[in-house]
Formats: C-alpha cells, structure tokens, sequence
C-alpha cells in the first residue's frame, strides 16, 4: 500500500525503489515499464504524465487517473548575493516550506527540512519560534531534491544535509524512505556519503539512523556544560551530555567514518576558552570533525555572536589539542537563508524577545 494525498491520488514520490517497483508490478507494470517510471521520477524529474514517452500509453493513462508526481510547488527563488539560493515551496495544506542551495567549487549543497517548525525549542534557533506544525512527508522531502534540481539543471547538487527546518530524528519514518530515495543509484543518484542527517541529540534515535540508514550524522553539541545545554537546548534535560556522547562512542561506525559535530557559539553563552577546552575533553578519542557555526542573528533574539578574533581563538584551541575544526561561513545572511533563519519571513518575526529560561547572565 502506498501512501495517498488527501483527494486519495496515490502518491508516487517518497517511496523506496524496491517498494516502488513491487507496486508497479502487482498493478500490472512490466519490470521494464517499472523501471521507466522510476527513472521518469528521479532521473528525468517529471511533472506530467503527458510528457513520459518512456511509458506506454495505457499505463501512462492508468497512472495519470489514479497517482500523483510534484507534492511541492516552486513558489519563489531568493538569491542572496554570496550564490546562495533559497528555495520557498508550498505545500498542498498551504504551508511555506524551505530548503537552501549552497553552491561551492567542489559541490554543491542542499538544505533540506524535515518537519514545518520544530518542536525541539532551541532558544537560539528562529524555527523555534514556530513550534511544530507538522511532520513533512517522505514525498515532501524528496520533492525538495527533485524540484530543486529540476530547477538548477547546470547545477550538480551533489550533497544534501537534513539542516533546514525541523528534527530529522522526530520524524524518522518519513526521513527514512526519503533518504533511500535519494541514494538510489538509478535515481537521484546522491552518494551515501553525502547525505548527512543533523540531529540536536535524540539518543535512542541516533541508534536506529546509524542501524537503519546509510547516511552520515551530525550531532548539535552547542554547550559543554549540561547547566548552559539544558538553558539552550531542552532535549539536554531529557538526554545530557554524558548520555550523548557515551551513545556517539558505542556507534557501530563503518571504518574512518566520522560523525560531526557541530557547535554553535554564542557570545558570552558557550565561546570561553574553558568551553573549548572542555569541548576537546568530550570528544577525546571520538573520531569526529568538529564545525564551529557562529550564530546567525534573527530579530527578537538576545543572543550575539562572537567576534572573529574570538571565534578564531576558539578554533586555533581545539586545533591545538588536534581535533579536525572547521568554522561554517554564514552563507545566505541577507536572504535570512543561514543556519537558525529558517521558519518565518523577517516581518513576521516575534516582537516579544525570547528570554532564554535559567540563561547565566550574558555579558554585554
Ligand atoms: N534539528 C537539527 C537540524 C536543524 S538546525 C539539529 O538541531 O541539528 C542545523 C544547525 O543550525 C544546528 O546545528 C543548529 O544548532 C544550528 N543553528 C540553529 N539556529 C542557529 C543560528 N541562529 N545560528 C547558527 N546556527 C544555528
């Protein structure tokens, strides 16, 4: 059984290709006109069943009757002025869902989100404003990558990272099938290695990523300390660090597999020396790559970002004691298309300021 739209069209989009091809069959489909259909999906990126000359006529008339192609609607494009793209959809209940396209000289990348809001509550993330609306479904998902290479043909979009909107790992069994879809070799074609899954740090989920799907982790440490973790991210009362990383160490990783980590800093919050020494304490012996991500600002919030000298400090510590560290450039700023700016138009933003609860006082 597939999944249906809300008229009951049965939706195509989302589903694995062995699924897939099983449901062809038992309607009747032979394997080859099976294989067409998955190949006029995600490797021609068809809109309309009038336009599939790979099928046969009646079986293109019997699908055109009863199933569905595109879930997501292209609703606008806003490139910002480093090349980077945000890509607005809508949805079929009218809700705006966006993904970010970061072209770069060696790949080109994808942001994809996985729910509309979030319900995680980060205190320095815009999404989180929002709450959770919804989960996104499997089509929805995939339909970011589809519609957005059909969008850019000259642009190969080699990598996609589950860092938009929402928590990947709160709604697993819609982003599970999503990510078979898009590793397909005779589909989307993407390399398991670079599809990588961001979690804020749902242990018992983490576990079943790693044990059910191909993709790489990313894990948001963002505090080392559970007194600042609990104040900026909620999920930390319920799995603290210590549980965190016992976790990320007993993964049954393939060989020179890494998992990152990314880190968020926060002026005054979480960018101290100390938090850098503590930091390369957490991670001793843990094959990782570290990402530091210097906040970006939305309105209403009261958190700042670090100054680069200190934001350069803090990375020159945790090279210093060895670890892999990279700094995330803010790409998309001015299109408010970076990471934490995702979930509502600037306008819309809450007035009321966010007082991060039991927050240490945050020098000014
Ligand atoms: N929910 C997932 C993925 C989405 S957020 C997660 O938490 O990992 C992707 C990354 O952006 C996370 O590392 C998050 O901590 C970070 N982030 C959120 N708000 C941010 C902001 N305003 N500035 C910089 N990074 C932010």
């Amino acid at each position: 059984m597939l999944p249906r739209d809300r008229d009951g069209r049965i939706l195509l989009k989302g589903v694995p290709r062995p699924q897939l091809l099983a449901w062809a069959g038992a309607r009747g489909l032979r394997p080859g006109q099976a294989d067409a259909l998955w190949a006029a999906l995600y490797r021609k990126l068809r809109s309309d069943f009038a336009v599939m000359p790979e099928l046969d006529r009646a079986v293109r008339d019997g699908l055109a009757a009863e199933t569905r192609l595109d879930v997501l609607r292209l609703e606008a494009v806003k490139q910002a002025a480093d090349g980077t793209s945000k890509l607005v959809f809508q949805t079929d209940d009218g809700a705006a869902i966006e993904s970010v396209l970061i072209p770069g000289p060696e790949r080109a990348t994808l942001c994809v989100s996985s729910q509309i809001g979030c319900a995680m509550n980060c205190q320095f993330c815009l999404t989180a404003t929002m709450g959770l609306a919804r989960n996104l479904s499997a089509a929805e998902i995939v339909d970011q990558l589809v519609l957005a290479r059909r969008h850019f043909p000259d642009v190969w979009i080699s990598n996609v990272v589950f860092m938009g909107m929402g928590e990947p790992l709160h709604n697993l069994d819609q982003v599970l099938p999503a990510i078979a879809c898009m590793v397909d070799d005779q589909g989307l074609g993407l390399s398991q290695r670079r599809v990588t899954v961001s979690t804020s740090g749902l242990v018992p989920q983490i576990r079943r990523l790693v044990a059910e799907s191909p993709a790489q982790l990313a894990v948001s440490v963002n505090a080392t300390t559970d007194e600042i973790r609990d104040a900026i991210m909620p999920v930390n009362r319920k799995y603290p660090l210590a549980d965190l990383f016992a976790a990320l160490r007993e993964l049954p990783l393939a060989r020179r597999a890494r998992v990152t980590l990314e880190y968020v800093l926060l002026a005054g919050v979480n960018d101290s020396l100390e938090d850098a020494e503590r930091l390369a304490e957490l991670v001793h012996g843990l094959p990782c790559k570290l990402n530091l991500i210097p906040w970006n600002p939305h309105p209403g919030s009261e958190f700042r970002r670090p100054e680069p000298e200190r934001v350069a400090a803090f990375k020159a510590h945790l090279q210093a004691r060895r670890l892999n560290t990279s700094i995330r450039t803010t790409r998309g700023d001015d299109t408010m298309a970076a990471c934490g700016q995702l979930g509502r138009a600037p306008a819309e933003a809450p007035r009321r300021t966010r007082r991060p609860h039991g927050l240490p006082v945050i020098a000014s």
